[in-house]
C-alpha cells in the first residue's frame, strides 16, 4: 500500500450519530425479542420493518431509487451493532446478505432491474440474497452447472443452488437472488460466467430447507430453477464477465461479517467478565485469578484490533469503490485479513467467554452458546477461511510462484 493512499477512517460526527440511533434502536427492538425469535425460528416483521423505517435497508442505494446512498464504512457501523445485538447473528446476516448485494446491483444492475427491486428493498419489501454455491461445488466457481440460455431477450435458466441464506425470508417477504450462472459452459474456468437477478417464483423454485447449526431466526436452503425465463435487463454487469464483478459483493459482504464478528465477541467478553465478577469460587470473584484475567485481555486485544482491520478494510474498500485509489487486489487482500482473523478469533473469544461461565455456559439460555454456533457460521459463508487464506498468499507471494 502506498503511502499518498494514507489511512483515514476516522468516524464523521454524522457516522457517530448514527451509531448512537442505531444503537438505541437494537436496545429497544433487538435485544428484548432475542429469545421470542430463537423459539419462532424467524426474525419478527416489526423488526425489519423497524430497521426500514430507520433507513438501515439497502443503505447504498442511491437516492433516486429512495435509498440514502451510504458508504461502506457507515453500513460497517450499523453492521456492528447489530452484530452486537444479536448473538445468534441472524438479524446480522440478513442485514449483510440484502445490503452487500443490493449495493451490487446499485452499481452493475440495468435501470429496469434497478428501478423494479431497489425502492422496495429500502422498504423492508424485497430482499436480496446470493446463490453461487450448488450441490458440488463451493469454492471452486468453474465447476458450477447452472446454465443461463440467452433466447431473445430472455435467458432460459437451470441449475441447483445449495446452502443458501434466507430462502424462507425471500419466499415469504418477496425478492431473489444474485445468481452465479454459466452463459458460455464452452469457455475454460470462470470465463463464461454471469451473474443474473432471478426473482423468487413458486412456480419454477423448487425449495429444499436445510436446518442450520445456528443462526436460529435466519434461514437456510437449497433450490433448483427449473425452465425459469428471465428479463436479459436482469443481467448484472455484462454477459461472461460475472466473475470480474462477483468479489466486489463477496468483499462488501466479507467486510460486514469482519465488524459483526469482532462487535459480537466484545458483547460476549463483556457478558463473560460480569458473569466472573458475580462469581464467587475459592472465596473471590473469578476475575481475581490472574489465569482468567489474561484470557480477557488476549481476547479484548485481538477483537478490538480485529473490529478496526474490518474498518480499514471496509475505508480501503470504499476508496476503491469511489476514487480508485486502491487496486482491486489490495481490497482483496485486506478485506480476506479481516475476516479470516476476526472470524477465527471470534470464534476462540466467544468459547472462552462460554467457559467462563461454568455450566450455565453451555446451557440453551446462555447467549454465549447462540452466539458459539452463530459465528462458526462465518468461516464458512461469503467465502471459508482457507480461500481467505488463499487471497492473502497470493497477494503476498505472488500469484506466479503459488
Ligand atoms: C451458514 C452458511 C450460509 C451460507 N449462505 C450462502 C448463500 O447465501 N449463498 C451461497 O451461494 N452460498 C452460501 N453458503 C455456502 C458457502 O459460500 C460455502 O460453504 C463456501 O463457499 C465453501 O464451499 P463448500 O461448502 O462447497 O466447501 P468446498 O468448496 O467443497 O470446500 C470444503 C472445504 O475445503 C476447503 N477448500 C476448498 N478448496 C480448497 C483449496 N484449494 N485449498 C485449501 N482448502 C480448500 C474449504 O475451505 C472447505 O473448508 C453458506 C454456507 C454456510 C455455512
Amino acid at each position: 500500500m502506498n503511502t499518498e493512499n494514507m489511512l483515514d477512517y476516522t468516524f464523521s460526527e454524522d457516522q457517530e450519530l448514527l451509531r448512537i440511533t442505531v444503537r438505541e434502536f437494537c436496545n429497544r427492538e433487538i435485544k428484548p425479542r432475542i429469545k421470542e425469535m430463537i423459539k419462532n425460528r424467524k426474525i419478527p416483521a416489526e423488526i425489519i420493518k423497524g430497521m426500514a423505517d430507520l433507513g438501515i435497508l439497502g443503505m447504498t442505494i442511491p437516492e433516486k431509487y429512495g435509498g440514502p446512498g451510504y458508504d461502506a464504512v457507515s453500513v460497517g457501523i450499523v453492521a456492528e451493532e447489530i452484530g452486537r445485538a444479536d448473538p445468534t447473528v441472524s438479524i446480522p446476516v440478513f442485514f449483510l446478505v440484502d445490503n452487500a448485494w443490493s449495493y451490487l446491483i446499485s452499481k452493475y444492475g440495468s435501470e429496469k432491474l434497478k428501478q423494479d427491486y431497489l425502492p422496495d428493498v429500502v422498504k423492508g419489501k424485497k430482499i436480496i440474497g446470493i446463490a453461487s454455491t450448488e450441490p458440488n461445488f463451493g469454492s471452486d466457481v468453474a465447476s458450477m452447472t447452472t446454465i443461463a440460455t440467452k433466447d431473445g431477450n430472455k435467458y432460459r435458466v437451470n441449475g441447483e443452488k445449495s446452502y443458501i441464506s434466507l430462502v424462507r425470508d425471500i419466499k415469504e417477504i418477496g425478492g431473489g437472488y444474485v445468481t452465479v450462472t454459466k452463459t458460455s459452459p464452452e469457455k475454460p474456468g470462470t470465463s463464461g460466467t454471469s451473474l443474473l437477478f432471478v426473482p423468487f417464483s413458486e412456480e419454477h423454485f423448487d425449495i429444499t430447507y436445510l436446518e442450520e447449526m445456528g443462526r436460529e431466526g435466519s434461514s437456510w436452503g437449497a433450490f433448483k430453477i427449473k425452465e425459469y425465463n428471465i428479463p436479459s435487463e436482469y443481467l448484472i454487469g455484462k454477459e461472461d464477465q460475472g466473475f470480474r464483478i462477483i468479489h466486489e459483493g463477496f468483499e462488501f459482504a466479507r467486510g460486514l461479517i469482519s465488524v459483526i464478528s469482532a462487535g459480537a465477541a466484545l458483547e460476549s467478553i463483556g457478558r463473560g467478565v460480569e458473569y466472573m465478577k458475580q462469581r464467587i469460587a475459592f472465596g473471590k470473584p473469578l476475575t481475581k485469578f490472574q489465569g482468567l484475567q489474561f484470557q480477557v485481555a488476549e481476547n479484548t486485544a485481538r477483537m478490538e484490533t480485529a473490529l478496526d482491520m474490518g474498518y480499514k478494510a471496509l475505508w480501503v474498500y470504499d476508496q476503491e469503490q469511489k476514487y480508485h485509489k486502491f487496486t482491486r487486489f489490495q481490497v482483496s487482500k485486506e478485506i480476506a485479513k479481516a475476516k479470516l482473523l476476526s472470524t477465527t478469533w471470534a470464534f476462540d473469544a466467544v468459547n472462552d467467554a462460554l467457559q467462563w461461565q461454568g455450566a450455565f455456559g453451555y446451557s440453551k439460555d446462555c447467549p454465549e452458546e447462540w452466539a458459539l454456533r452463530g459465528i462458526r457460521s462465518f468461516q464458512l459463508a461469503e467465502g471459508s477461511r482457507e480461500i481467505m487464506k488463499q487471497i492473502i498468499a497470493r497477494e503476498t507471494i505472488g500469484k506466479d510462484f503459488i
